[in-house]
């Protein structure tokens, strides 16, 4: 949110810039060092300047019919390196993975492989076309092969589509091959399936997921020990219960350790388990789900076989499945032949009762290739090494930052963790002012307000990638951070970031009335910021 009147085209604010959008320190430019402050584009440059010389084209019939533009199309008149410095310079405002730490809980930031990035490229995959026959896709169809095999080793569960295109569509997916299984086996015990139980530790799409189906959703208490309780589990278990939804490792960071137990209780009251594996990097070649009785699971491949968001590309949350479900998995199915690999894109024959295609074509098949990448490179040993190493990363922040936070649940964690806000609520500062205080000391904040099971929660996860001196800079920081407080220093945690390209921002505002496009007579305010 703009909370002062709207700057001048391309004059920036040159004041001390407290409270109001711009942080400029006083220079007379607006500029912070060589951080400069500059307008948005359609306000720089003029409409009547072009960058381009081309002579007035002859008399010409208009083929448009009417529909040719009559006003000017109000395009700024820029030159080539003006408009290249401003996009660069607005790229460095943002902050990436490949910056610097991102210690974002439930999102496995990890660093993002230069060996996905050449795989991908390769022309014989990134050249592709879709609608190519199939004799000369070959080999992508072999990588697809060879991806799901890998990913039916790490789970002990027969079946994988690759479809989904991210971890929510993949929860849809599983979800719908449930419905899809009940619904074919006559609602088993007579009484209509309608009611999915959902931990409160679960991740905030699974119960989204579970409704979109038609479910109603019917929540699961939590121990004191930030796990879902299975005596609460058991008296909710009922004929009409549909599926058990759970997040494993949950959303506390911490493994759901009575898994085994409800999966008995839920397949004896005639209901799957569908688990959310997005936060299988805790997990990862120690347990496989297929032994915790686990029925049905999605991956986050953009989170679990690196590239996060920001790493240059979409997700792809891959669905692994028993055979008792394999039956209603999406189309298309990928066949091995004697000729080759063939594809199955209609409901008929075995695939009579697919739930049908979820999106088109195959999936994100340069996810495939980045994960199918990372597989081969770490090995199967360099996989298991990825989640000790994830888990033991997460223990040590766990650990060296209880003395300063406040832990939310006793360790050891996966590999995440969670502190509350106890430490710094009583010295007035709340957890955004926390994390904004973050910004100005060089870090990403860590996840915040989840899950919503704790009060003011900080979800803070490192990822087996960071060095060591890395998370020990964060972990000085925070640290500092509580020292200032005890201090007396709370005021400037309130109004922090302080050195950030912009202030405090109304987030609420931006999320829920997003301004998408530029209108030169906005008012003010109106701007997301
Ligand atoms: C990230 C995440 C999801 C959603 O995955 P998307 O790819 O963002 O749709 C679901 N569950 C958990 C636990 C997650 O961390």
């Amino acid at each position: 949110m703009s909370r002062g009147p709207r700057r001048a085209s391309g004059a920036p604010e040159a004041n001390g810039g407290e409270g109001v959008a711009g942080a400029a320190p006083g220079t007379v430019s607006g500029n912070k060092g060589l951080e400069i402050e500059e307008a948005l584009i359609f306000e720089q440059g003029d409409p009547a300047l072009s960058g381009v010389d081309l002579e007035a084209p002859p008399e010409f019939a208009d083929r448009l019919g009417g529909c040719g533009r009559t006003d000017a199309i109000g395009l700024p008149g820029l030159s080539e390196p003006q408009v290249v410095r401003h996009f660069t310079r607005l790229s460095s405002k943002n902050y990436a993975i490949d910056a610097g730490f991102f210690p974002l809980g439930s999102c496995t930031m990890k660093h993002n492989p230069r060996l996905n990035e050449a795989t991908a490229r390769l022309p014989g995959f990134a050249g592709l076309h879709p609608l190519q026959p199939l004799s000369t896709v070959q080999g992508a169809l072999e990588l697809m092969d060879a991806l799901a095999h890998w990913l039916k080793v790490l789970t002990g569960l027969p079946a994988v589509t690759l479809a989904p295109a991210a971890g929510a569509q993949g929860e849809l997916c599983g979800m719908m091959v449930i419905r899809a299984a009940h619904d074919a086996a006559g609602n088993r015990g007579g009484a209509a399936r309608t009611r999915v139980l959902v931990p409160e530790s679960a991740h905030g799409t699974n119960p989204a997921t579970a409704a979109t189906c038609g479910y109603s959703v019917d929540p699961v208490a939590g121990d004191a020990r930030g796990r879902a309780d299975l005596a609460a589990l058991k008296e909710k278990l009922g004929p009409d219960v549909a599926a058990l939804m759970i997040t494993n490792p949950n959303t506390c960071g911490l493994f759901e350790g009575d898994i085994v137990a409800m999966a008995e209780a839920c397949h004896d009251a005639g209901a799957y388990v569908y688990c959310d594996g997005a936060n299988f990097n805790a997990i990862m070649g120690k347990a496989r789900p297929a032994d915790l009785g686990i029925d049905v699971m999605h991956f986050n491949l953009h989170k679990t076989f690196s590239t996060p968001h920001g790493g240059g590309g979409p997700g792809s949350g891959p669905v692994a499945m028993t055979e008792a479900l394999a039956a209603h998995a999406p189309l298309p199915w990928l066949v091995a032949g004697a000729d080759g690999f063939a594809l199955q894109e209609t409901a008929e024959g075995d695939a009579a009762a697919s739930i049908g295609r979820l999106k088109a074509f195959h999936g994100q098949f340069g996810m495939f290739v980045r994960a199918y990448t990372y597989m081969l490179s770490h090995g199967g040993d360099g996989l298991t090494q990825v989640s000790e190493d994830a888990v033991l990363a997460a223990n040590y922040m766990l650990a060296t930052l209880s003395d300063s936070l406040s832990a939310a649940y006793p360790g050891p964690c996966m590999h995440e963790c969670l502190f509350d806000d106890e430490a710094f609520r009583a010295h007035g500062v709340s957890t955004l002012d926390f994390a904004k205080a973050l910004i100005d000391e060089g870090f990403h904040p860590t996840t915040i307000y989840f899950p919503l099971v704790v009060h003011g929660a900080m979800l803070l996860e490192p990822t087996e990638t960071e060095p060591k001196a890395e998370l020990d800079r964060f972990i000085a920081a925070v640290k500092g951070l509580m020292e200032r407080l005890k201090a007396g220093q709370a005021e400037r945690f309130k109004t922090a970031p302080h050195l950030a390209p912009r202030r405090r921002l109304d987030e609420t505002q931006a999320a829920r009335h997003p301004v998408l496009r530029y209108r030169a007579d906005a008012a003010p305010g109106e701007a997301a910021e």
